[in-house]
């Protein structure tokens, strides 16, 4: 933010320059040309007349050509100065900001074919995740990757039911929440209610014509849903007696809110992605965001450490020698530190559940076992570290 703020002073100071340079061009510039006119008023348009230039003429005309030449050349002078100011800020850019991030990243990950295949293979799920089709075909083309069809189809067809969503189109969505009814239900999701009833409050937004249909709408849609949304729905029925005066009027007003449309579409994608088992965001998305959050502080160790001269520290361990708070979003799982060895677990060293229940790392099991026996740390129950159970978070 610090860097931000230092560029923009740096372009403020840009903008007031210009800004006066403009004020004073133009109005040197109105001055000039009122001179040049005033001159064609008072003698050249009498010397058409007289068809002659009298040397008094001439000298005045000489005079005035020598001042526009003095007027362009010192408005071109105090413009080149200009320059000055604007390639402040592109030093102020180069000094407030890193362009070489290489350093903070490590090349070999994207190195071999195999890992050149995962990373195509994530972006164009990720264009597939995003509606862009044509963009996710051209690079899979290109890249010869092999994705089935079937893998593309759940992401074309998410998309198409969320841009009719957009629109405020609930057929597309409806029909697949129907289709996909036991599933959601599974998931204890409210997927299909939701939609009915944004399709119900439509139908009493329109007023009290519509009455009849939304009682017959209700009627056929809400009762095998009564069991988990019985208050909703007795709420919706409610709303029907405020239909002649309208229900913007009515203590049902917030039953009218725009905020539904963009809940459902949310609702919609978390629960769609939840029943085919894909994550919610595109991985390609979070890792780039996760990259964003977490590059300050890595420009910053690797700044340290450059300076105490322990570089290195980096690549020998497959971990960072600092911690790094990437906020709630990113917390995906419950991540275990060994309270023996005090490292986080990892897929060589995960965490170990013992017998009596405490639970440490397999690298401090195989530390602390003597043979066939194991002494837990925390409490002295003595147990066969083979009893020790692998845990999965
Ligand atoms: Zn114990």
């Amino acid at each position: 933010m610090e860097s931000c703020n230092n560029v923009e002073k740096e372009i403020e100071k840009v903008l007031t320059k210009f800004g006066a340079f403009n004020e004073h061009v133009r109005r040197t510039l109105d001055e000039l040309i009122e001179y040049v006119q005033n001159l064609q008023q008072e003698y050249i348009e009498s010397a058409s007349v007289m068809e002659t230039i009298t040397p008094a003429q001439s000298s005045i005309l000489s005079r005035c050509s020598t001042r526009v030449k003095d007027v362009v050349t010192s408005l071109a002078t105090e413009h080149r100065d200009l320059h000055g100011t604007v390639s402040k800020v592109g030093k102020a850019i180069d000094k407030n900001f890193i362009a070489d991030f290489a350093t903070t990243s490590n090349e070999d990950v994207f190195q071999g074919s195999e890992n050149a295949k995962l990373l195509n293979q994530v972006i164009s799920e990720h264009f597939l995740r995003q509606g862009m089709l044509e963009i996710a075909e051209e690079l899979i083309k290109e890249t010869g990757l092999q994705m089935e069809q079937n893998k593309r189809e759940p992401f074309s067809e998410l998309n198409r039911i969320l841009d009719a969503l957009k629109r405020k189109d609930l057929k597309p969505a409806l029909t697949w929440a129907q289709s996909n009814r036991e599933k959601l239900l599974e998931q204890s999701s409210s997927l299909e209610f939701r939609l009915h009833r944004l399709h119900f409050i439509d139908l009493l937004q329109q007023g009290v014509f519509k009455q009849e249909e939304a009682i017959s709408y209700a009627r056929k849609n809400f009762q095998h849903l009564a069991v988990q949304h019985e208050k909703e729905i007795q709420i919706l029925m409610g709303s029907l007696l405020y239909l002649k005066q309208g229900i913007q009027n009515s203590p049902y007003s917030y039953l009218l809110d725009p905020i539904h449309w963009v809940e459902i579409c949310d609702i919609f994608t978390r629960d769609a992605c939840a029943l085919l088992g894909l994550s919610v965001e595109s991985p390609l998305a979070v890792c780039t965001n996760a990259g964003c959050i977490a590059l300050p502080a890595l420009l910053n160790i690797k700044q340290v450490m450059q300076q105490r001269l322990v570089t290195g520290v980096w690549n020998t361990r497959d971990e960072l020698p600092i911690e790094i708070d990437l906020g709630r979003k990113c917390h995906f799982h419950s991540i275990f530190a060994c309270p023996i060895l005090r490292q986080q677990s990892s897929e060589n060293n995960p965490p170990m559940r013992l017998v009596c229940g405490h639970v440490i790392s397999r690298d401090a099991l195989h530390k602390l076992a003597n043979g066939n026996k194991l002494k837990c740390p925390y409490c002295p129950v003595e147990q066969n570290p083979s009893e020790a159970k692998l845990i999965h978070f």
